[in-house]
Formats: C-alpha cells, structure tokens, sequence
C-alpha cells in the first residue's frame, strides 16, 4: 500500500476517510467492492497518485467503474507497490537467514579451531606421556574433544539443512508472485505487462534472425452495451468467455494477453499479418459461434462478436509502433461493420 494511503487509515482521520470513501461510492453509483473501496482509499488519501487521478478521470468522462476496469486499475497500480512490498519482505528473510547461517559457520569454526589445538596439546603429551593413567587422560580430553566437536557439525547441519528449505519455500513464493505480477486475475491470460515485455524480446530476436513477427489486437464487439444492459458482472463473464476461446485457440500465439478492459492482444512470431489474419478469422468464428446465458438469470445474451487487426513488423520498427498499426487496422474492422479481421500490411494507407 502506498505510503499516503498507509499513514491516512492508520491516521485520526481514518474512520472519517473510510466515511468518505463510501460515500463518494455511493454519490458515484460504484459498488462497494473490497477492490473498489481500496482503489478508492488510495484515490482520497492521495488524489495526485496513479489510482487518484486514473480513478477522477474515469468519473469526469462519466464512465461506470466496471469490475473490470477496477481490475485493470489494480492490475495496473496495485501489483507493484504489493511486488514491491512482497519482495522486500522476502529479502529481509533471506537476510535472517544468511546472518543465521554465517552465525552457525562461525560458531563451527571456533569450535573447529579449539579441536586443533586440543589435538596439538594432545600430540605434545602424547609425546610426553609415560605412564598409563597420563595417556588414559589424553584420550578422555580427546574423546570429550571429538563428541563436542561432532555435536555442533550436526547441529550446523541440521540449521543448514532448515535454511535450504526455507531458501526455497522463499524462491518458490517469489516465483509465484512474479506469475501474479504478470497474469490477468479476472482471465488468467498475461497482462499487459508480461505482453510488452515478452514482445519487446520477441522484436530482437526478430530483428537478429530476420524472422517475421506478426501482432494482433482484439476487441470485444459492443462492449459497452453488454455491460449497460446486463450488469458489470456478465460483462466480465463475456471477457472471460472471449479469453478462454483466445486460450484454446488453434490459432497458436507466442503469448497472448489481456491488453485492456476488453480488449486481447496476440503475437505470432515467425508468421506474418496474411497468414494470421486466416487464423484470427477463424477464432473469430469460434467465439461468434455459441450464444450465451446470463448465468443469473438464464436470458439469452445473444453472441458476441470480436473485431481484430493484425500488423506484422517491419524492419527497424518499434514494438509500439507495429501495435499502433495493428490498433489502426482493428479500428478498420469496427469501422466496416465490426465481426471482422484487418491486415495493416493491405488495408491501411502507408
Ligand atoms: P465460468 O463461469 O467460471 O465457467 C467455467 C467453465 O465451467 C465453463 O467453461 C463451462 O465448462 C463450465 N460451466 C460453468 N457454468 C456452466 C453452465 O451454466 N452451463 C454449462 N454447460 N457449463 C458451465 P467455458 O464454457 O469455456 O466458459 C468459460 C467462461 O466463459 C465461463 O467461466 C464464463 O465466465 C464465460 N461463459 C461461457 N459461456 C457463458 C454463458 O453462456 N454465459 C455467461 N454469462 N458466461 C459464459
């Protein structure tokens, strides 16, 4: 959580914050969702950060906070500072660790050095003993020596042993959030994120093999009038539809992502926007060919359709600029009726 937002409901003003963040839902028309109601927490206790002026932008343009564009929010805002704050909590355990770690070593190593010495003191007497009951002592002092000494290389084991799994069970946990930082809650495809990301890689390698690259950009079509009608709850129902067919799909994408509130982005690496834009026809079809319920009530929603552009790069292009074609040639799509797929690379004037 942000420091603002920390210090605010923690704060004297902190029953009066949450009071006004409530009310303000309400004056809004925004569900009292756990997600909303942190979003905005941090929308009231610091109105210049990311989420405050995302979330007075969204009420100026007089847009309805869908789950949805919470999610995306959040997805947006959130992971970072909870990443931020999950990693530090996973180094300051791996610090104890090592500083326990170091603690047993040395405690070991002095205990190792005294048995050195305890060996040359005995080797000196040794030389020196001449009578049975002296060289009965020396080897009780050894004996007494090697237990001690055998005790604590256990007990060192045994706390090495213990760190390693702890070690692991920290790596495990940051593996996972790392996967949360880079997966989409509401369909479990990639975020943005991970998308830009894996892209921009997926660019040099294009640029040093000379392979091509293609991009898409999917929307879902009439979005908005889903939601209108039926409720924020059906409209992230039919997101998740669109994502689980992406998922399925035939069509088989480098990585596929959700790049917006509905929108889903592809890439094909080692295939161009002609031979895509067969496939994304044809995942289009899939997804337009099931009509759905509304789950609550079991009316028929009617299908959906999606309309797609895809672009592929062109040499030296920027990651940015070959999605800003693909996102020219979707908008074609919804421009010539919707429920189709635009190639940049023939339908767009250079
Ligand atoms: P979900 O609601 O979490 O459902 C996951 C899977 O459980 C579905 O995968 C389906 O195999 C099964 N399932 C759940 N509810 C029903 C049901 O009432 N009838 C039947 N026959 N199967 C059910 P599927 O079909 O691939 O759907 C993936 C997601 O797409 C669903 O997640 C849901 O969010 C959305 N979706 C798919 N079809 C519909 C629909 O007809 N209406 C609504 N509102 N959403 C749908």
């Amino acid at each position: 959580m942000a420091v603002q937002t920390e210090a605010a409901i923690r704060g004297v003003d902190a029953y009066r914050l949450a009071k006004r963040a409530l009310e303000q839902m309400e004056q809004n028309k925004i569900w009292p969702t756990p997600l909303n109601y942190e979003l905005w927490l941090h929308a009231l206790s610091d109105p210049q950060g990311d989420i405050g002026r995302e979330l007075h932008r969204l009420i100026a343009a007089g847009e309805n906070l869908t789950d949805a564009m919470a999610e995306d929010i959040a997805l947006q805002f959130l992971p970072r500072l909870r990443l931020t704050e999950e990693i530090r909590d996973a180094g300051d355990q791996l610090t104890r660790q090592l500083e326990a770690i170091g603690a047993a070593i040395q405690v070991a190593q002095s205990s190792t050095n005294e048995y050195g010495r305890t060996l040359e003191g005995a080797s000196r007497e040794l030389a020196s003993a001449s009578e049975q009951t002296s060289l009965r002592q020396v080897v009780e002092k050894l004996t007494v020596s090697t237990r001690r000494v055998q005790k604590e290389n256990s007990a060192l084991e045994a706390r090495l042993s213990q760190s390693t799994d702890e070690v692991k069970r920290l790596r495990d946990h940051l593996e996972q959030v790392r996967r949360d930082a880079m997966t989409d809650a509401l369909t479990n495809l990639a975020n943005r994120k991970a998308f830009d990301e894996a892209l921009a890689r997926e660019v040099e390698v294009a640029a040093a093999t000379g392979r091509p690259l293609s991009v898409a950009l999917l929307d879902i079509d009439h979005f908005k009038r889903f939601n209108d009608t039926w409720g924020h709850q059906t409209g992230d129902q039919v997101i998740r539809y669109v994502a689980t067919l992406i998922g399925r799909s035939s069509v088989h994408p480098r990585l596929a992502a959700r790049y917006g509130g509905e929108e889903f982005a592809m890439m094909f690496p080692g295939e161009d926007a002609r031979s895509m834009s067969a496939a994304l026809d044809a995942l289009r079809d899939e997804i337009a060919s099931r009509s759905l319920k509304r789950r609550s009530t079991a009316e028929d929603l009617g299908i959906v359709t999606v309309s797609a552009g895809v672009a592929t790069l062109h040499p030296g292009e920027s990651p940015s600029a070959a999605l800003e074609r693909a996102d020219k040639a979707l908008y074609e799509s919804k421009r010539n009726g919707r429920n189709k797929t635009t190639n940049a690379e023939t339908s767009l004037a250079a």
